[in-house]
């Protein structure tokens, strides 16, 4: 029987790595929904290419492009974001590849957890902004979550030698984005093109200036928290300029067990999809003696607030992550469009941090609301920057 995959967010990068994984094993996968946001082209590519059942496209204004252009093949296709809740629960669907960017993608995920499904799981802010409900209701509904952040896969494939041996540490490793040897002065006149240049991962642009100002390391801490049931003070992070450890494990004896491999997300995707087999991949090997030596360093929180604003909403616990990675979104959005400076967008997301919109138990309908009650707030903040910079 071959594994039937969903795949949310096709067109992006995780999702078209993705493809490329099933694309190598047709024998083992086969895809049965893709969506895409408002890439129709590619959409429309990749349905005539993978045939799956289904499609989506949550831009509602495409719906006609799409569903003309696929009209022959006989391929169902449905808009909006509703219809990706819906078909996600069908039986027809083994794994779910949530892979969605943003807050956008947790009420998907959320719907395929309902349903039992396996979640290979790409979009962190589901467990930034949602962990604690999002884990209990993957508790009740039997849906086991695994991680396709390539420091969570490594984390994941580590803990594989654990045996049942209490686990005392997680080292997340960070390569430190491209401003990592930059000064405080010259970070804070970086331009989106420098943001965007990450020297050893090829992402999309949300993630890559979550890169550059470390809130994606950030939210990897609160993603490991959630994942693997670790505090925030057993959750280190060690910048590793190389990429090449992935992320490790530490044991009570001080034993420590690493994961390698060439910065290659699909080796992640591989390893959730094919889970618990590992399958050939055509991908780049490891050259121990050309690489000669790997480097780590400590993260520098003066540099990269972002960091440190995570292990503050960790600790707030609550919807803090949730007003974290909201007022991350919107800031991170209008820096992509030139309206505010980088250092601009870890102060809103520490102004929101600090706002009055902490719920210590929220409910799922509380988390929504955060969300667009933060934005909002962000928002009016990126208005006032944005005219003092006018000025
Ligand atoms: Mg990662």
């Amino acid at each position: 029987m071959k594994r039937r995959i969903a795949v949310l967010g096709s067109t992006g990068s995780i999702g078209r790595q993705t493809l490329d994984v099933v694309r190598q094993h047709p024998d083992l996968f086969e895809i049965e929904l893709l969506t895409a946001n408002r890439s129709s082209e590619l959409l429309i590519q990749q349905a005539r290419e993978f045939d799956p059942a289904n499609v989506v496209i949550c831009d509602e204004s495409l719906y006609g492009e799409v569903a003309e252009a696929l009209q022959d093949e006989g391929i169902k296709v449905f808009a909006g974001i509703g219809s990706v809740c819906d078909l996600v629960t069908s039986d027809s669907v083994d794994v779910v590849v949530a892979s969605m960017v943003g807050f956008s993608g947790l009420a998907p995920t959320m719907a395929a957890i309902r349903a039992g499904k396996v979640i290979a799981l790409a979009n962190k802010e589901t467990l930034v902004a949602a962990g604690s409900i999002v884990m209990a209701e993957a508790e009740k509904y039997h849906a086991p979550i695994l991680p396709v952040d390539s420091e969570h896969s490594a984390i994941f494939q580590c803990l594989l030698a654990a045996q049942g041996n209490a686990v005392t540490k997680l080292h997340i490793t960070a390569s430190g984005g491209p401003f990592r040897t930059w000064d405080r002065e010259k970070i804070a006149s970086a331009t989106k093109s420098m943001a965007l240049k990450h020297p050893n991962w090829n992402m999309g642009a949300k993630i890559t200036i979550d890169s550059a100002t470390m809130m994606n390391k950030g939210f990897e801490v609160i993603e490991a928290r959630w994942l693997f049931d670790m505090g925030a003070k057993n959750i280190n992070v060690v910048v590793h300029p190389e990429s090449i450890i992935h992320s490790m494990v530490e044991f009570e004896d001080g034993a420590v067990i690493a994961q390698m491999g060439c910065p290659d997300m699909r080796e992640p995707i591989q390893f959730a999809l094919a889970f618990p087999e590992r399958l050939p991949l055509n991908n780049k090997k490891l050259d121990f003696a050309q690489l000669g030596s790997l480097s780590f360093f400590a993260p520098d929180m003066e540099k990269f607030p972002a960091l440190g604003l995570a292990f503050e909403a960790l600790e707030r616990g609550g919807n803090a992550g949730c007003v974290l990675n909201a007022a991350n979104e919107v800031a991170v959005a209008a820096y992509l469009q030139d309206r505010i400076g980088f250092y601009d967008i870890s102060d809103i997301a520490s102004e929101a941090l600090s706002g009055s919109f902490f719920v210590a138990n929220p409910t799922v309908d509380d988390i929504f609301s955060t969300n667009d009650a933060v934005a909002a707030y962000a928002a009016e903040l990126v208005n006032k920057i944005e005219s003092r910079r006018r000025i």
